[in-house]
């Protein structure tokens, strides 16, 4: 695993630095530069160099948790559902269950999709974890994932802790990359982009011929559940679920 994150430290660095005047130009904004080295080449981040943290701290996440063992229901489960999906709408996705009670999925940039045992328990009805799952990709689909990870990155006591390594995000504790996966796991995407991911997750069901009805029950069971992690970054259930239905009916016409 040290070996991993020197690696990427190595390309990270080079193209931090690499960057970090252009965007000054760019900006033309003296202050903004004044702001910080550490700062601009928290800014300078590329798709890719996001998508190789997040890889990281998914990395970290998985020693953290426990992951299911292949031979687990729970992970056979999951298997079954998602095979051929490791390359699905252009991203390349690997899956894993953590043996977790809350109720909460996630997907990152790099395509790592985490689902917790809570919540497969809570959907014993496949077309309904499929619904939020789809979700999940759809937010690594449209760029939310990166977006929100770039963002938490950039607040966090992760991104201090590589500009005092001279921005160098390999340098990162496997415990700031576990708290930085945390904190992103846990930060809220905006109601435009859970409508689009609603949205994404239905055209995922029909794409693998699933029911896109588990979307809307899937949505009135998380609206059921309480104090979810899911429930807490989704609000406003039982409107979601209703344009869901519009969204469908939609589709049939
Ligand atoms: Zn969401």
């Amino acid at each position: 695993m040290k070996r991993l994150i020197s690696l990427f430290a190595a390309c990270t660095l080079c193209i931090g630095v690499a960057h970090a005047g252009k965007l000054g130009a760019l900006l033309g904004n003296d202050k903004m530069l004044e702001a910080g080295g550490d700062a601009v080449k928290g800014l300078t981040m590329s798709s890719a160099e996001v998508s190789q943290l997040s890889a990281q701290s998914v990395v970290q996440m998985d020693k953290d948790n426990t992951v299911a063992p292949a031979s687990s229901q729970y992970a056979k489960r999951l298997a079954r559902l998602t095979k051929g999906m490791e390359h699905e709408d252009g991203l390349d996705l690997n899956f894993k269950v953590y043996m977790v009670k809350d109720v909460n999925a996630f997907a990152t940039p790099d395509g790592s999709v985490r689902v917790f045992a809570g919540l497969m328990d809570l959907m014993p009805n496949d077309n309904e974890l499929m619904a939020v799952i789809g979700h999940e990709i759809g937010h690594v689909r449209k760029g939310h994932s990166l977006e929100r990870f770039k963002t938490t990155y950039l607040t966090s006591a992760a991104r201090k802790g590589a500009a005092a390594a001279g921005g160098n995000v390999g340098a990162l504790a496997s415990s700031q990359l576990g708290a930085l996966g945390e904190a992103v796991v846990k930060a809220k995407f905006s109601r435009g982009n859970e409508t689009e991911a609603d949205k994404y997750g239905v055209d995922f069901l029909l794409r693998h011929n699933l029911d896109p009805n588990g979307a809307v029950e899937a949505m009135k069971k998380l609206g059921g559940a309480q104090k979810t992690g899911l429930l807490d970054s989704h609000p406003a259930s039982a409107q979601r679920a209703e344009a869901l239905q519009k969204y469908i009916a939609g589709k049939k016409r």
